[in-house]
C-alpha cells in the first residue's frame, strides 16, 4: 500500500468522528488536596488569560482516598524504602511483601480464598476472561448488552461464541441459557453497578440462574467496591453471595483512590489465572508504594460507613432537586447521577456552559462510552460535596436547561433508555 494511504485512512476516520460530534477534548485539571472540590483553571479567550476557581463534579475518586493523608504518608514511606518501580513482572523480582499484603487484604475484604492484582481492572477483565474462555474451548459466553469495553474485549479476543442479553434482563438471559446445549461450558459476564446509568444489579438472582444452568459467573464490581456493603466489599458481598460468584473483579483506582485492578476467587481459579493469563504474566507489576497505599486505603475504607452513608444521602438529595426542577436524569439508588443531554453536541455544550458561565466542571459522556443519542453529564458526589454545592449545581443546570436551544429534548428520547426510569 502507498505510504500516504496509511495517514489518509487514519486522518479521514478522525475527521468523520469529529463530524459526528464524538471527538474528545481533554481538559487538564488539578484536583488539589487542600482545596478539593475547588480548583483553579486558566481560560484563554482572544489571547486574554484569566484564572477561575472551579468546582469538580466528575471524579471517580469516589471517597477522596487519593487525598487521604495516611495513604499519602504510606506511599511516600514505601517509595523512600524501596524506590519507585517494582523492577519486573511478578515472576522476575516484581513480587514484594507489599503485593502479597494487598492480595491478602483483598481476599479478606471479599471473604474469598485468594486474590490476584493486575496493572488495571481493564487488564484484569480482558486477560482473565480470555484465559477462562481459552481453557474451555466450546464455552458459550452470556454478556449484558451494556458491559464495559474491557469485558467485551476479553470475550472478543477469545473468539468464543457470545450471546448478548438485554441489559439487566434475567428473563432474556434465562431464555438464552435454556436455548444453549446443556453440556456446553457457560460463562455469564455482568457488572454489579453500571456506572454510566448508575443502576445496581440483582447479583443474587444471577447467581441463582447460573446455578440452575451450571454456568460460571464473572462479575465486574469496579464501581461498587468501597461503596456498597458493610465494609465496602461491593454489591455481591452486601447481598451475601460473594462466595457464590465464581470470579469477582474490582479496581484499586476508584473508591480506593490508587491504580491497579484485581480479581478474587477460589484458590484453584486464581492459581490457573496466575499461571496462564498473559496480561498477568508478561507485564511489570504495580509499584510497591501503590500496593502499600492501596492496602492502607482498603483498611480505612472498610471502616468508612459514615462516608458511604454521606454520599448516598447527597445523591438522593441531588435526585430530588433534579426531579423538582424537571431536569432529565436516570433514576437509581446509587451514588452516580447521570443528567441527560441525549445528543453528544448538547452534552458538550452543556459542559462548556457549566465551565465557562458557572465554573462547574463536569465532563460530557457520549458515544462510544454510552450508546448514540444517550449523551449525558455523569455527576458523582464525594464526601467533600455539601448540600450548598448541590444547590449551586442544580441552579446552574436549571439555567442551562431553560436556555437550551434544543426544545425537542423529550422527542429524541432514545429507545435504549427505556430500560431505566428517567425523570424528565
Ligand atoms: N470495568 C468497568 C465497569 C469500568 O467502568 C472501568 C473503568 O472505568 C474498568 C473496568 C477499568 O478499570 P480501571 O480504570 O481500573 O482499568
Amino acid at each position: 500500500m502507498n505510504k500516504n494511504k496509511y495517514k489518509n485512512l487514519l486522518t479521514e476516520s478522525i475527521e468523520h468522528f469529529k463530524s459526528e460530534g464524538f471527538y474528545r477534548n481533554f481538559t487538564p485539571i488539578l484536583r488539589k488536596v487542600e482545596s478539593f472540590p475547588l480548583t483553579n483553571l486558566k481560560f484563554s479567550d482572544n489571547n486574554q488569560e484569566s484564572s477561575h476557581k472551579l468546582k469538580i463534579w466528575c471524579t471517580n475518586d469516589y471517597l477522596n482516598m487519593s487525598h487521604n493523608q495516611s495513604v499519602i504518608k504510606e506511599m511516600i514511606k514505601v517509595i523512600k524504602e524501596v524506590g519507585t518501580g517494582s523492577g519486573g513482572t511478578r515472576n522476575i523480582s516484581g513480587t514484594t511483601p507489599f503485593h502479597q499484603n494487598l492480595e491478602q487484604s483483598l481476599s479478606n475484604l471479599h471473604g474469598r480464598d485468594s486474590a490476584l492484582v493486575f496493572t488495571s481492572a481493564y487488564s484484569a477483565n480482558q486477560t482473565t476472561i480470555w484465559t477462562i474462555c481459552n481453557a474451555f474451548k466450546s464455552i458459550c459466553v452470556f454478556s449484558d448488552e451494556l458491559n464495559h469495553a474491557s469485558l467485551i474485549q476479553g470475550i472478543k479476543n477469545s473468539k468464543s461464541e457470545c450471546k448478548i442479553f438485554k441489559h439487566n434482563n434475567l428473563e432474556h438471559l434465562e431464555k438464552l441459557l435454556k436455548d444453549t446445549d446443556s453440556s456446553r461450558p457457560k460463562l455469564i459476564v455482568f457488572e454489579s453497578l453500571y456506572s454510566m446509568d448508575g443502576t445496581i444489579t440483582e447479583v443474587d438472582k444471577y447467581v441463582a440462574l447460573a446455578k440452575k444452568y451450571n454456568a460460571l459467573t464473572y462479575l465486574d464490581e469496579v464501581h461498587a467496591v468501597g461503596i456498597y456493603g458493610k465494609n465496602g466489599e461491593g454489591v455481591a458481598g452486601s447481598l451475601g453471595v460473594s462466595k457464590q460468584v465464581d470470579i469477582i473483579n474490582g479496581t484499586l483506582a476508584k473508591a480506593f483512590g490508587q491504580i491497579g485492578g484485581y480479581i478474587v476467587a477460589d484458590n484453584y481459579i486464581i492459581e490457573y489465572i496466575r499461571s496462564f493469563a498473559p496480561g498477568f504474566i508478561f507485564t511489570t507489576s504495580i509499584m510497591p508504594s501503590v500496593a502499600a497505599a492501596a492496602t492502607k486505603s482498603i483498611s480505612i475504607v472498610k471502616d468508612a460507613q459514615h462516608k458511604r452513608n454521606y454520599i448516598m444521602k447527597k445523591a438522593d438529595y441531588l435526585r430530588n432537586q433534579l426531579k423538582l426542577n424537571n431536569i432529565p436524569f436516570i433514576d437509581s439508588n446509587s451514588h452516580i447521577v447521570p443528567v441527560m443531554a441525549y445528543k453528544s453536541q448538547l452534552a458538550k455544550l452543556y459542559s462548556k456552559k457549566l465551565l465557562e458561565k458557572f465554573h462547574i466542571y463536569v465532563q460530557p459522556i457520549f458515544y462510544p462510552t454510552v450508546p448514540k443519542n444517550s449523551a449525558r453529564l455523569r455527576i458523582t458526589i464525594t464526601p467533600k460535596h455539601s448540600n450548598n454545592d448541590i444547590d449551586e449545581l442544580v441552579t446552574a443546570l436549571i439555567n442551562i436547561y431553560q436556555n437550551s436551544t434544543n426544545k425537542n429534548t423529550k422527542k429524541v428520547f432514545p429507545e435504549v433508555l427505556k430500560r431505566t426510569p428517567i425523570y424528565t
